[in-house]
């Protein structure tokens, strides 16, 4: 006897007549198993709901023995109904007793039943219970039948949650979410933050869950998945900046499924069934999440996350809820959640309010975690699965350092946590001791350690930290987080604010390095459609092509400094041809000043970035022509080794301290000393004490860093002996290994040098 009777619509609408009369939650459950199964035209209905022993317990059922009901108890695992838990799919078995998982209970007297069919009970794809039909006979149960089981138990999940039916016995703590839980990523920004889960994309709970009028969900349904498409080809178009961290291929991605007619077919089916626009979305969305779980194939599941992010923008785009960063009421000690962001979407948020961030994805040297940095952010990334875990407003601790997340962390944790954050604290006041000292090594040679900075915000970190100047200044920052171009006030405002700040020290601008990740979203930049944007028409580039953009910030440059002393230089050169006709532009501007009769910077100094490799093999041209060099070893090495700072699959196939880097490194060292040309490093590595350790062991005497990283480098460069590594480490450029990490480790703790 196969078939429903009235199909699922009819019963979702007696189960909606159920859930409104004014019952306990057990008699509701008692009569919807009832209702199940005569609509399904099953012998049996069971629900299975996980208690607080994480065990699956008969809570009610049509058709076994009554008395089986919460004595009946299964592990996650055990049995049919525990391997559908576990893997959180449905199973449909015609002829149930002969699979290798049947767990026969006697006190049930289920053995006279032969097919089954049971499915998961998912809320926010987590699995709450499982739902089971059986009948007599050898039936095949339709799929229409097991998405119609699927549909009724995602409403069962919803009496459940709004019930007290588990974690009512207060021996019994529940569920996992509020049990502590422990992620070690990778450390991104150091520092220790203890606060509250904010998640960046909120999750909606559905709690409409069966339509009034399915026509007009349908009608919804279409209307959202139209404009969901019409917004993934605007980001796609316009690169819009608060989606600047998502890489092209994801939007493409997004595009791909968002077309996909599957997609589209299995939620029309859904809401066809009886249910809302929103929870057709979050059916089908269980279904992904449920496959995510048992994907092991990275690739697949980037997919499946993929889809699983498009459900989520879909359900905001039905319920109307906005991003966290745009939420007014973030809390004073927020720590952001997120699968992966750009850099413009953590300047979105109040960094008075922020404390930490996790990211599930991500890459050390991505901008986010540079702007991490800069605000002394602790941030750790590849926190794997977070989400899945977090809950809104979870107590967190992140430590930076270490690259550990513990969610809901017990008492231990906090006070040891706690302890940490003192020591960090008494460091710090260690670090302020030397603040006033010089860098200067035990053999006597100076090394000047400056700060990297971007925004009005970053500029007291320089007296705070006693850097002795600006060794990187991000102009394109002050762009990025601005609505319209800022005006050449704007620009020449920040500058002297800049310069007054240093105070005599040396400020370094950077002109504008945008493309990439970075950026800025009311430039048109809807033609471009770049395979590789880290390899693409970014930095100077775009300022050689469009001149108008860099003169009008050399004018606010060399009108902020009239008088004072100006340091200029230039990212992403690649060759000398292009450092001239740069640097041709800061003339002309002089000119310009010259013939307006206006007042000149007092002294200025032009220079450039070196973080394209082929620039290293012109330096004998290049550097009788420029004031100063500064290696950015973020883009430097990736493209070296051709490996995307950004791309997490590759951010850690290379080493920092490898001995190509190192020799590549000294190569440079020795060119600029052989020309007298003052050379700085102003890439993060520089920031990290072993790593600044092996600067100065290959002959750098300037580095410019995070102000959070200066007190513990200058700690290292005050215990170091440079000239006794520097012997040592001519040893390690010709090794054949992949890193000179141990040996350095091993000088240093063999030489008292603090790392
Ligand atoms: C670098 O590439 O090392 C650098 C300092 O520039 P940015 O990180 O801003 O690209
Ligand atoms: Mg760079």
């Amino acid at each position: 006897m196969a078939g429903s009777v009235g199909g699922p619509r009819i019963l979702l609408r007696r189960l909606r007549e159920v859930m409104a009369e004014p019952e306990s939650a057990q008699k509701r459950l008692d009569k919807i198993v009832v209702l199940i199964a005569s609509n399904m035209v099953a012998e049996v209905c069971s629900a299975y709901l996980v208690n607080g022993a994480r065990e699956l317990e008969l809570f009610a059922t049509e058709g076994l023995k009554p008395s089986a009901v919460h004595s009946t108890r299964l592990r996650i695992g055990e049995g049919l109904v525990g391997d559908i838990a576990a893997h959180a799919r449905p199973l449909n078995l015609a002829d149930a007793q002969s699979h290798p998982g049947f767990a026969y209970r006697p006190e049930t007297g289920e053995e006279i039943y032969k097919s089954l069919m049971g499915v998961p009970i998912l809320r926010s794809g987590k699995v709450i219970g499982v739902l089971v039909v059986q009948n007599r006979t050898k039936r095949h149960y339709t799929e229409e039948e097991v998405e119609a089981l699927q549909t009724v138990a995602m409403v069962l999940a919803e009496v459940v949650a709004a019930s007290d039916l588990i974690g009512a016995k207060p021996d019994e703590p529940d569920l996992s979410h509020e049990r502590p839980f422990h992620i070690v990523g990778s450390s991104f920004a150091e520092g220790i933050a203890l606060g509250h889960a904010v998640l960046h994309e909120p999750r909606v709970h559905v709690t409409k869950l069966i339509a009034e009028d399915t026509e007009l969900e349908l009608k919804r349904l279409e209307q959202a998945v139209y404009a969901l498409r019409g917004s993934i080809d605007d980001m796609l178009e316009t690169e819009d900046l608060s989606h600047a961290g998502e890489h092209r291929e994801v939007l493409q991605a997004y595009r791909m499924f968002a077309n996909d007619r599957g997609w589209l077919q299995r939620m029309l089916e859904a809401v066809d069934t009886g249910l809302t626009a929103e929870a057709a979305v979050e059916r089908v969305q269980n279904d992904t999440r449920a496959r995510l779980q048992r994907a092991a194939d990275p690739y697949i599941r980037d997919r499946l996350h993929d889809f699983d992010d498009l459900a989520n923008r879909l359900l905001r785009q039905l319920t109307g809820v906005t991003l966290a960063s745009l939420s007014a009421n973030l809390p004073s000690d927020a720590i952001i959640i997120a699968r992966n962001m750009g850099p413009a979407e953590l300047l979105d948020y109040d960094k008075e309010r922020l404390r930490g961030l996790v990211l599930e994805e991500g890459a050390p040297n991505a901008h986010v975690s540079i702007v991490a940095r800069a605000f002394g952010i602790a941030t750790v990334g590849r926190a794997e699965d977070i989400i899945e875990h977090v809950e809104p407003g979870d107590a967190i601790i992140v430590d930076g350092d270490t690259g550990e997340v513990y969610l809901r962390p017990s008492q231990e944790v906090i006070s040891s946590y706690s302890e940490k954050a003192r020591f960090r604290a008494s460091k710090q006041e260690q670090y302020k001791e030397i603040r006033d000292e010089p860098g200067i090594t035990l053999d006597g040679e100076k090394v000047d350690l400056y700060v990297n900075a971007g925004l009005q915000v970053d500029l007291p970190h320089l007296e705070e930290s006693g850097a002795e100047g600006i060794g990187l200044f991000r102009t394109e920052l002050q762009f990025m987080i601005a609505s319209t171009l800022p005006s050449l006030r704007d620009q020449i405002e920040l500058y002297q604010a800049v310069i007054e700040a240093a105070g005599g020290r040396p400020a370094v601008f950077r002109t504008l390095d945008i493309g990439g990740d970075k950026m800025l979203p009311y430039m048109n930049l809807a033609s471009i459609k770049e395979e590789n944007p880290a390899l693409g028409w970014r930095a100077i580039r775009i300022s050689l092509d469009r001149p108008a953009l860099l003169r009008h910030q050399v004018r606010a440059l060399l009108t902020a400094a009239a008088g004072k002393s100006l340091r200029i230089m230039f990212p992403m050169i690649a060759e000398v041809a292009e450092y001239k006709r740069a640097r041709a532009l800061v003339d002309k501007e002089m000119a310009r000043l010259d013939r307006f009769g206006k007042e000149k910077p007092a002294s200025l100094e032009v220079g450039t970035m070196l973080e394209v490799p082929s620039l290293a093999w012109q330096l004998d041209t290049l550097l009788p022509m420029v004031d100063f060099v500064s290696i950015g070893s973020n883009d430097l090495l990736q493209f070296l080794f051709a490996s995307d700072r950004g791309n997490p699959r590759v951010a850690t196939r290379y080493d920092l301290l490898s001995p190509a880097v190192l020799s590549f490194l000294r190569h440079i060292v020795m060119k600029c000393h052989e020309h007298k040309t003052p050379l700085t490093l102003c890439g993060e590595m520089s920031g990290k004490p072993l790593e600044a350790m092996a600067l100065v062991g290959l002959g750098l005497r300037r580095i410019s860093m995070s102000p959070a990283a200066i007190g513990p480098v200058k700690m290292m460069v005050r215990s170091l002996d440079a000239a006794k590594l520097e012997a040592f480490m001519e040893g390690l450029y010709g090794l054949p290994e992949r890193s000179v990490r141990d040996h350095l480790a091993r000088y240093a703790e063999e030489n008292g040098v603090v790392v």
